[in-house]
């Protein structure tokens, strides 16, 4: 039956199982997932106090009530922050939250006035919906599907749009009521937007979590570990995908494959570890000078592929001599413990229909030839 005390009994067992998929989130430690579990938590409880009103004391069921459940939006809002990696607090939202507390004692005690409660408590809900829907629509990292941004920010909007809605339609007296209980169309309206918005923003932020959890995934398949270049099987997809577009085009692609010199003796002589940082610091210092659009990967060991779109062979070989120069002209403190390296590099450009398997090929054997020569060059095919 639609009437306000089964609108809050079902809100509640919906959000105490967004609850319980959010608890399942938890191993994952995703930032943010623990304030969204607290404000599914914290509206449960406010919920079951507001379900007691004309039962129990107006303290319990109005101001502590009212107040929890502002305060679960609130957290459900710092928790999109933190998932975003923005670190400070929302003081004013917090502060907010006081007036809060302060106009519901005031409003029920003092002065009881059930329309001035309403407008406060909407005004609150649709200033933190705005922030968070804002947050969604700003915030996505460039390279992340906007479904789960937008699902958020659509939910938030629209409560945003009912909050403000309500609290103008009682503000200004355009409807009058006696309680939060009584069976109105409006109030039935109002009430199941805002009641059944937790288990919306739940599912929303549980979609959040996934994404991140895909994005892990995918980073895991796609970057190599010690080097943060492209893992070989991403480069050879994305290099792929580069070479089919300018084939289109018509505009050269030049690669490089680099390869550090006499690495076995950085190994034999200094350790695995100072290997690894070797690997480290030079893809660090290809990485910086490489351009938007390149693609850089880890083809294996100390093997390393550059893939340079709109560059022909010849710009490719200034290109890596400027990189071998700069490392030669790096100070001791530079480099990983001091110890001074090179690398060789075969070079060359698409041929047209040519696949990139062909074209790493003739690269390859351009670094065969730079390492046949004595190392420590760029060699074009
Ligand atoms: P060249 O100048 O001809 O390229 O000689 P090189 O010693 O660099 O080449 P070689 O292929 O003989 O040796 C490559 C070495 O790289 C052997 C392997 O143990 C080492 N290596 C491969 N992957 C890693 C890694 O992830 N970390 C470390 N520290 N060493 C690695
Ligand atoms: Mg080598
Ligand atoms: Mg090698």
């Amino acid at each position: 039956m639609l009437n306000p005390l089964t609108i809050l009994l079902v809100t509640i067992l919906a959000d105490a199982i967004a609850m319980a998929v959010l608890l399942s989130l938890r191993p994952a430690e995703i930032p943010g997932v623990g304030y969204w579990i607290a404000a599914n938590a914290i509206a449960v409880v406010a919920l079951l106090g507001t379900a007691l009103q004309g039962h129990a004391s107006p303290w319990l069921t109005l101001v502590v009530a009212n107040v929890l459940f502002a305060l679960a939006l609130l957290l459900l809002f710092e928790g999109c922050l933190r998932f975003l990696g923005r670190r400070p607090r929302p003081w004013p939202a917090y502060v907010g939250l006081l007036f809060v507390l302060a106009g519901m004692i005031y409003w029920t005690f003092v002065a009881p006035n059930f329309n001035a409660r309403v407008a406060l408590v909407s005004a609150y809900h649709a200033t933190v919906y705005a922030a968070l829907g804002l947050l969604m629509l700003t915030g996505r990292p460039a390279n992340r599907p906007r479904y789960s941004f937008y699902f958020l920010a659509t939910a938030a909007l629209l409560l945003c749009l009912g909050h403000t809605t309500r609290g103008v339609m009682y503000g200004f007296h355009l409807l009058e009521q006696a309680s939060l209980m009584q069976v109105s169309m409006p109030n039935i309206v109002f009430l199941a937007l805002g009641i059944l918005a937790p288990p919306f923003l739940s599912i929303g932020v549980v979609m959040l979590a996934h994404d991140r959890l895909a994005e892990r995934l995918e980073r895991l398949a796609n970057v190599d570990d010690l080097t943060g270049a492209l893992s070989r099987r991403a480069f050879i997809e994305i290099g792929g995908a580069l070479l089919n577009a300018s084939l289109r085009t018509g505009s050269p692609v030049a690669i490089a494959i680099v390869d550090i010199d006499s690495f076995k003796a950085v190994n034999d002589t200094h350790g695995h570890a100072a290997g690894d940082q070797v690997l480290a610091h030079f893809a660090a210092f290809v990485a910086r000078e490489l351009r938007i659009g390149d693609v850089f990967g880890r083809l294996g060991g100390e093997e390393f592929g550059v893939l340079c779109p709109a560059t022909s062979a010849a710009e490719a070989v200034v290109l890596l001599e400027r990189l071998r120069a700069r490392l030669a002209a790096t100070v001791p403190d530079e480099r990983p413990r001091g110890l001074r390296y090179t690398f060789s590099v075969g070079v060359d450009q698409q041929r047209r229909g040519e696949s990139l398997a062909q074209l790493m090929a003739r690269a390859d054997r351009a670094l065969y030839a730079a390492k046949a020569a004595g190392r420590d060059r760029v060699m074009a095919a």
